[in-house]
């Protein structure tokens, strides 16, 4: 990010937050200045420069389920997988769980609203909710305020109960389990529902993937 654009979202951030969190578009500021995003592990996606002219797969949405799969996939070297993006990269700002709800409608954010509502909405212009979701690779949970929620278990039970052998909880339980890494102590000892020393929603980059950006 250049100075300018971090000076201009620092501005924006002080014109909008002044007087309550003042801090915010300094920390901002910082995080461009000392090139934090150089320094982000996480931070080395790149675009796919030549494109084969045929995958073993193709995931079309690079957002935590995506990320998922394609890191799964790309566990065999064999593999040629190719991730379809419709946003960009993440900033300085993405990785800073406070000023997720500055991304609110921000370029990262499909900007979707809510048709005209007869009983919800309605302090919101026109009776219109946003109804935020993430455009970037990462996808909402590059938005969201990462707080761990597993469904309802009744939830599940009713689906299969609707005819989806394998989707009761007890069969999904396993799979949330694989993917936790619960450093609650108290949590941790209730092995029935919790797990620890997994990896949560990670994106390997492998040298069989290539990862393209689309314009929508
Ligand atoms: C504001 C907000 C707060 C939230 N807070 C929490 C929370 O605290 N805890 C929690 O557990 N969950 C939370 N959630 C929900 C959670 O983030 C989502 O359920 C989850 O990220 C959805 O994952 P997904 O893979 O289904 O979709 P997404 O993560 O949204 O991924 C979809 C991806 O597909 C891309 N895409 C879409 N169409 C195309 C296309 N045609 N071509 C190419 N790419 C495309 C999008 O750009 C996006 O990157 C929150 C969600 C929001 C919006």
């Amino acid at each position: 990010m250049g100075l300018v654009t971090a000076a201009t979202i620092a501005i924006k951030g002080a014109t909008i937050l002044l007087g309550k969190v003042a801090i915010i578009p300094v920390l901002i500021a910082a995080l461009a200045y000392f090139n934090y995003d150089l320094m982000d592990p996480e931070h080395q996606p790149s675009v796919t420069k030549n494109l084969r002219k045929e995958y073993d797969f193709v995931v079309i949405g690079g957002g935590s389920a995506g990320s998922v799969v394609v890191n799964r996939l790309t566990e065999n070297p064999e593999w040629s997988v190719l991730l379809l993006e419709a946003g960009g990269h993440e900033t300085e700002i993405t990785d800073v769980p406070i000023l997720s709800l500055y991304l609110h409608k921000s370029k990262v954010d499909w900007k979707y609203r809510t048709q005209p509502q007869d009983t919800a909405c309605q302090a919101m212009v026109d009776r219109r909710c946003c109804w935020t979701r993430g455009k970037v690779l990462g996808g909402s949970s590059v938005l969201n305020t990462m707080l761990y929620v597993r469904g309802n278990r009744r939830d599940f039970d009713q689906w299969e109960s609707f005819g989806n052998p394998g989707w009761g909880y007890d069969d999904v339980l396993p799979y949330f389990k694989k993917s936790e890494d619960q450093r609650n102590p108290y949590l941790a000892r209730n092995t029935k529902y919790h797990a620890t020393g997994k990896i949560l929603i990670p994106l390997h980059i492998h040298k069989s993937m290539g990862i393209l950006y689309i314009k929508l």
